[in-house]
């Protein structure tokens, strides 16, 4: 994940939490893609403390990095290295053709791209192929990614012997949850997200302004759940109640500020144990710093043993 600000549900649901369930069944290692929060925005005097903020809602989330570490990219050079190398096995059409970058490129405005952008998914391979990574649990935003990260490492493979796997990715059952404005995907670049550190009052305020069926004027008309992304986010923080709010809503017996009010209380209620661990991170940075540094030795240590298999196959350092 790139360290661009707070997390956001998004985050939360079609990533992060499948981080956390997968950390008991593999070897997993959690990187802040710091060099790739370049891509849409040079300044870097907030980037640390971006990270450690980033990691402190890992950590709230229930990352154990005792079990997997968690790094920085930029303190780890060989993903400098295989980033270079990698950049020689895919054209720059094929680039051109990736749709996440398209869609990134309309939402943000970007007239003319960097030639760092352009190659976000070539940096994006070197990341995941240093760790050898066979899963790469990401939401479907990234898909396309991964198939360029199988690309790429089938090129090399062929091209100077078999070093790397070719990855697949793990998506959740929530793997694109969209936007309080209505847009398929929640994002921060949209503003449109409920944050994982917002308080029950932030998170009830938000969805009062959310859009739903804009053929439910108000209470009584019927409306249309499986439009309205309200309905989504009950289904995934208040599923036992699904069925009811369905019934609710398109008979018309239940209003949408009814409707956001019970959905912001199950929202904030999945969240309170976040919550409580990150009061407790927060004012225990001294100890995020230390996790962060026992990672990155960790994943160097991984990083360099794959870089001497590439200078074995490739004859070259
Ligand atoms: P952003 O899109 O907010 O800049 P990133 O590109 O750093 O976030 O994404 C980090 C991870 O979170 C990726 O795996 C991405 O697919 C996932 N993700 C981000 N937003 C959503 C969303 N709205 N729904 C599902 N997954 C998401």
């Amino acid at each position: 994940m790139r360290p661009t600000g707070k997390l956001h549900l998004g985050h939360l649901v079609g990533a992060l939490e499948n981080w956390v369930s997968l950390q008991n069944e593999f070897e997993n290692y959690h990187l802040v893609a710091d060099y790739h929060a370049l891509t849409t925005n040079l300044s870097t005097s907030e980037l640390y403390d971006n990270s450690i903020d980033m990691i402190i809602d890992w950590l709230s989330a229930g990352i154990d990095p005792v079990k997997s570490p968690v790094f920085r990219q930029s303190q780890i050079k060989e993903h400098a290295e295989l980033h270079l190398l990698f950049s020689m096995l895919i054209t720059t059409a094929r680039l051109e053709r990736n749709p996440t970058l398209k869609e990134q490129a309309r939402d943000l405005k970007i007239e003319t791209m960097s030639y760092g952008h352009l190659g976000y998914p070539v940096l994006q391979a070197a990341d995941i192929l240093l760790y050898k990574g066979n899963l790469v649990p990401v939401g479907e935003d990234q898909v396309p990614h991964i198939e360029i990260t199988r690309e790429i490492a089938r090129r090399f493979n062929t091209q100077y012997g078999n070093v790397f796997p070719e990855p697949e990715p793990r998506l959740t059952k929530f793997a694109r949850l969209p936007g309080l404005d209505g847009n398929q995907k929640m994002s921060k670049s949209t503003g449109n997200t409920i944050l994982l550190s917002d308080s029950p009052e932030e998170i009830q305020k938000k969805l009062r302004t959310a859009v739903t069926d804009p053929q439910k004027i108000r209470k009584g008309d019927p409306g249309r759940p499986d439009i309205c992304l309200v309905f989504t986010y009950h289904q995934k923080f208040n599923p036992a109640a699904v069925g009811e709010i369905r019934k609710g809503c398109e008979s018309g017996a239940l209003g949408c500020v009814d409707c956001k009010k019970q959905c912001g209380a199950a929202i904030a209620n999945a969240l309170a144990p976040l919550r409580e661990k990150r009061a407790y991170y927060e004012t225990h940075r001294d100890e995020v710093k230390n996790i962060l540094a026992d990672g990155e030795k960790r994943a160097k240590h991984t990083a360099q043993q794959t870089m001497s298999e590439v200078h074995e196959a490739m004859a070259i350092g």
